[in-house]
């Protein structure tokens, strides 16, 4: 079994790091959080002070950090984990990150003589405790080969989308998909209903129809029809609208650096900001559902 350092382990690295443990890795965790560092202790693992010291002396790192900014931070500079590690060392990034910063930190562990995957993830907290979790990974094929067995432990479906940075690519494609869709199937549920079809008759209808899709069948963004679905628990998330706009800018920021035309993705980015900045904070992404219909 191998000796893992796990940096970022608050909501979702936190059970991917005992997934881990479970499996019988030993894992040495760092995270600004004493919360987080002390679930993981509970869980098994260790604890170090500093992130330089999760990333000496073991062959592979795991990073689970909210934003590229703290990517960078981790593992570029003076004090980066990159410049301590052994040689060859194998680096998996799990954060949803911005393209750009991804290949560059891949490119910079590759030129310091390490292996590195970008490796975000899709399934939330719950698939992160179950060990469900979808990995679109980006890197090298050998990097990939050698970061799969740890991936497969932590999540179900695993794919490599290609080159660096393609990991980042899938995600903030999938999710702008997602965001524009939330917002498409909210506006046709809240008009059906002014129109006077309710929304158990609609669903049924459309659910079989071409207007199906993951936002209404999965997560409708009414209370009724699906039962499992935040909108029948007060919009608790589940993803919450706060991920779901950074998701949105990244893909925004993608698009403007390689010209491509997203006005329904920037539209969306406009529309969660809104709700976001109203009372959408810290709810599900479905939520919007309210602010569509004037509330
Ligand atoms: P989180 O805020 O719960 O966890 C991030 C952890 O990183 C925190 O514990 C924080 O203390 C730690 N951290 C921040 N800067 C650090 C640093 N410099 N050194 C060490 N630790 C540091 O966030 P999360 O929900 O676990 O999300 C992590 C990533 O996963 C994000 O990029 C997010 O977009 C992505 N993601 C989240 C979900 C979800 O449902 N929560 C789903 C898919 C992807």
């Amino acid at each position: 079994m191998a000796k893992i350092g796990f940096i970022g382990v608050g909501n979702m690295g936190g059970p991917m790091a005992r997934n881990l443990i479970k499996a019988g890795h030993e894992v040495v965790a760092f995270d600004l959080s004493e919360a987080a560092l002390a679930a993981v202790e509970a869980a098994g693992g260790t604890r170090v002070a500093k992130a330089v010291d999760a990333a000496k002396g073991v062959g592979t790192v795991v990073t689970m950090l909210p934003q590229g900014k703290h990517v960078r931070a981790v593992y570029l500079g003076d004090q980066g984990i990159l410049g301590v590690a052994e040689p060859d060392t194998l680096f998996i990034d799990c954060s949803t990150i911005d393209v750009a910063t991804a290949r560059e930190v891949v490119a910079e562990a590759v030129k310091q003589g390490h292996a590195m995957v970008d490796a975000p993830v899709s399934g939330g907290v719950g698939g992160a405790e179950a060990a469900t979790l979808t990995f679109m990974v980006g890197g090298e094929t050998a990097a990939f080969e050698r970061a799969r067995p740890y991936l497969e432990r932590m999540g179900k479906k695993i794919v490599h989308a290609g080159g660096a940075g393609n990991g980042q690519v899938a995600k903030i494609c999938n999710n702008m998909i997602l965001g524009i869709s939330m917002i498409g199937v909210s506006e046709a549920f809240v008009l059906a209903e002014k129109l006077g079809l309710d929304a158990q008759t609609f669903f049924d209808i459309s659910s079989a129809a071409s207007g199906q899709c993951w936002a209404m069948t999965s997560y409708c963004p009414v209370p009724g029809p699906v039962p499992a679905s935040p909108a029948n628990r007060g919009y608790q998330p589940g993803f919450s609208a706060d991920n779901m706009l950074k998701d949105l800018r990244l893909s925004q920021e993608a698009a403007a650096t390689a010209a491509s035309a997203t006005p329904l993705g920037e539209a969306a980015a406009r529309l969660y900001e809104q709700y976001v900045g109203k009372d959408g904070a810290g709810t599900d992404f479905s939520g919007i559902v309210r602010m569509i219909r004037g509330e």
